[in-house]
């Protein structure tokens, strides 16, 4: 570049702005050129804000003369690499969502806030020459006599983490060894692996899984997406270890996401058993500290093995070679405000610009993966069997109408859970819906308990003596009398758990419940716990929410009893019968894992609906192409592509009158393919005492409807009269509420 070529720093601020701003470099700024990828504090507005540079030119659109120059750099080395930082930036351009934003979303917490220079690694102890010549003096004070052995072993020293892990509690030892001058505070740079070595050796693979691993193996070096199909048990994760063996020899990192609840510790335990790796965790119960540390160490290429939840998606890896996205269809990959992304679809593009293969495993894959599965376009992996010797559980629907229900259980289901009691079995029933009932209503005038802010009725949680709204969270105490008439005579109507639970200690006296479901697990270690003694046989009565449907394993119950699931046959919700399907097979799937023989019963008022015939006669994988030809009739995704504007404001009117000027901006740019549908009011529009409102794009092809956004959406930005309203975007909606 000639000398006099002036340098312009192009910088994605940190504000809900859509494009990127030109900067000067720092007053008075002599050293090397920042690089894209540093932070920078600049002057926006009258304040300042953090940015990232996301490009360094010699050319500007505007008079350079006005340009501002960057208050100061943050970084002395850039926090992404190029393709890191275009691989965020292409992501915020698919997802319509401000750059800048995007750029510090995908940071850790910690350098999203502070623009503190950044501490580079662990806080840790190290020895001094006095220390190094003083060992043989010790042997008065043993804790430290080990520390100072310990330290001895490593010149540059050891973290506090590292030396907490295998002497225990030895702050008192440092301290003292610190007053001699011995030890002294210092920086480790990375994190040193704590596990044992790995030494167990897996079971040997069973032909499916041998088929499955090959051809991942085959196509390592190169993009290519597999769906690992396979039922509950049926060795998926063994798969995975596999393939990580294989990648992580060739000194390659590899990224494996997992649903928020998936991260469990018998997951890590596993991997770790299995896997002479160093692994960091990535998920949002970590402190800022710890997440940061765990980023950069990934960032860094030591860790070799990356496990997180959706965002981890992001953490840069310098030398990626495989992404496994276990559970696929699990909504908690989507990101359901701020920068609203799929980390399964960002995965899939990511491996892509890696070059590197993505697996996609599921026992119930989204029919978005189904389909492209059988499009050709993602290769479909097979795991039909359970692994090892455990029998697959048979799927019964029991037609409940007319039945005299007790506690809301048929007759049969009944008798079906004594059998197996008697027997020293474990029976696990799955309902839904917590709390104690969903309505408190007044005998004498008809009064039902509703929220004061929503479209919703509060639902009953009797021993917190509680009306609760489940959507804002609103709560008020039990009234003692009807607030209208005055009468006592209040009743609950319907069930949720911990009504059932309840019940169930009347039906099966002798016999103590356990529940498992959000209000019964708020103490810390209270789920592990439970969960721990489901595992091991010693509660023979399990009843629980969706929270026991995911990746538990029971190996000792026999029968599982599904309540309820009816709503999801004809939810509102296009995407209802999916999740239904979905949650039958993984609440099925807790069923004799071990040796004995599972069986699942479906209580249903609807025992002839299609869909639910396919699922329970052929499976998944029937039920996916059947509900797959229903959304082709009905052009809906993912045979359509759809964005979903959402509006809401305090002010009842506002919101839809800000969505039908959006609407009335679409008009002549929506012809190309694109029909825009709406304002219509969101299934709940009073929530949290503001309406919301929805605005709907579609469109057959994903690029007509790119385009379309892209051009809209400046227009919506301009539209006026939108200050008490909030909007925002959603493009591949999951949810539509
Ligand atoms: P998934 O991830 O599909 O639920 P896992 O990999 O956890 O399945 O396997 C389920 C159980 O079967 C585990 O206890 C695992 O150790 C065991 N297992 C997996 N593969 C085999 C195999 N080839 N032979 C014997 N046991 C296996
Ligand atoms: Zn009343
Ligand atoms: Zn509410």
């Amino acid at each position: 570049m000639p000398a006099d070529s002036p340098i312009i720093l192009r910088v994605a601020v940190d504000a809900p702005v859509s494009t990127v701003f030109d900067y000067l470099p720092a007053v008075g700024w002599t050293g090397d050129t920042p690089a894209p990828g540093m932070r920078v504090l600049v002057p926006f507005g009258r304040s300042r804000r953090m940015g990232m540079i996301v490009e360094v030119a010699t050319r500007t659109g505007q008079d350079p003369d006005r340009l501002k120059p960057v208050a100061s750099v943050l970084d002395p080395a850039p926090l992404l690499g190029t393709a890191d930082l275009n691989f965020v930036l292409w992501a915020a351009g698919y997802y319509h969502h401000p750059p800048g934003e995007a750029l510090f979303s995908a940071l850790p917490a910690r350098l999203r806030r502070s623009s503190s220079p950044l501490q580079s690694g662990a806080p840790g102890w190290c020895l001094t020459p006095e220390g190094r010549a003083g060992v043989a003096d010790l042997t008065r004070a043993p804790k430290q006599a080990l520390v100072v052995r310990l330290l001895l072993t490593n010149d540059t020293g050891f973290s506090s983490a590292e030396l907490k892990h295998r002497l225990g509690d030895c702050r008192g030892a440092l301290r003292a060894l610190a007053a001699r001058g011995w030890v002294e505070p210092c920086r480790i740079a990375s994190v040193p692996r704590t596990g044992e070595r790995a030494s167990a050796t897996g079971p040997e693979l069973n032909p499916h899984q041998r088929r499955a691993v090959d051809a991942v193996r085959g196509a390592l070096g190169g993009f290519c997406v597999f769906l690992l199909e396979g039922v509950t048990g049926s060795g998926k994760t063994e798969v995975y270890i596999r393939l990580l063996q294989t990648l992580l020899a060739a000194g390659r990192q590899a990224l494996l996401l997992v649903p928020e609840i998936g991260l469990t510790p018998q997951l890590l335990r596993r991997l770790g058993a299995r896997l002479d790796a160093f692994t960091v965790t990535l998920h949002s119960a970590l402190g800022a500290g710890e997440r940061e540390r765990a980023w950069r160490c990934a960032a860094a290429g030591e860790a070799a093995l990356v496990l997180g939840t959706r965002s981890a998606v992001f953490v840069p890896l310098p030398r990626l070679g495989l992404i496994l996205v276990d559970e696929e269809h699990d909504l908690s990959f989507k990101q359901q405000d701020g920068f609203r992304y799929s980390a399964r679809d960002l995965a899939v593009l990511r491996a892509q610009r890696a070059r590197c293969p993505v697996v996609l495993g599921s026992a119930t894959p989204s029919l978005e993966t189904v389909h492209n599965a059988r499009s050709g376009r993602y290769t479909r992996l097979e795991l039909p069997r359970r692994a090892g010797e455990a029998v697959p559980p048979e799927l019964l629907t029991l037609d409940i109408r007319a039945q005299p229900l007790r506690a809301g259980l048929s007759p049969v289901l009944l008798r079906l859970m004594r059998e197996e009691l008697e027997n020293g079995n474990q029976v696990l029933l799955f309902l839904n819906r917590r709390g104690f009932a969903p309505v408190l209503t007044c005998h004498a005038c008809g009064w039902v308990g509703e929220c004061p802010r929503c479209d919703a009725r509060l639902t009953l949680h009797l021993a917190a003596g509680r009306l609760w709204c489940h959507h804002c969270g609103w709560m008020r105490a039990v009234p003692g009398a009807c607030p209208d008439c005055k009468e006592t005579d209040l009743r609950p109507l319907g069930r949720g758990t911990e009504r059932l639970e309840a019940e169930l200690r009347d039906l099966f006296p002798g016999i103590s419940p356990a529940r498992i479901d959000r209000d019964s697990t708020r103490r810390k270690g209270e789920l592990e716990r439970l969960l721990g003694e489901a595992r091991r046989g010693e509660i023979p009565l399990l009843l629980g929410t969706q929270m026991l449907a995911k990746g538990h394993h029971f190996p000792g119950v026999t029968l599982v009893g599904i309540l309820e699931l009816d709503q999801g046959l004809y939810g509102a919700d296009f995407r209802a019968p999916e999740r239904m399907a979905q949650l039958v097979v993984q609440v099925a799937g807790r069923a004799g894992r071990a040796r004995r023989p599972g069986r699942v019963v479906l209580q249903t008022r609807h025992p002839n609906h299609p869909l639910l015939l396919s699922l329970q006669r052929q499976g998944y994988p029937a039920f996916a192409a059947a509900a797959l030809e229903e959304r082709r009739q009905a052009g809906l995704p993912p045979f359509s592509h759809q964005a979903l504007m959402r509006a809401e404001s305090r002010d009842e009117k506002a919101a839809s009158e800000f969505l039908e000027r959006a609407a009335r901006a679409a008009a002549d740019i929506a012809s190309k393919g694109v029909a825009v549908l709406g304002p219509v009011p969101a299934p709940m529009e009073r929530r949290d005492g503001r309406y919301h409102i929805h605005l709907l794009a579609q469109a057959d092809r994903r690029s007509d409807l790119q385009a379309f956004l892209t051009t809209w959406l400046v227009r919506v930005r301009a539209l006026k009269g939108g200050s008490n309203v909030r909007w925002s975007l959603d493009t591949d909606p999951q949810e539509m509420l």
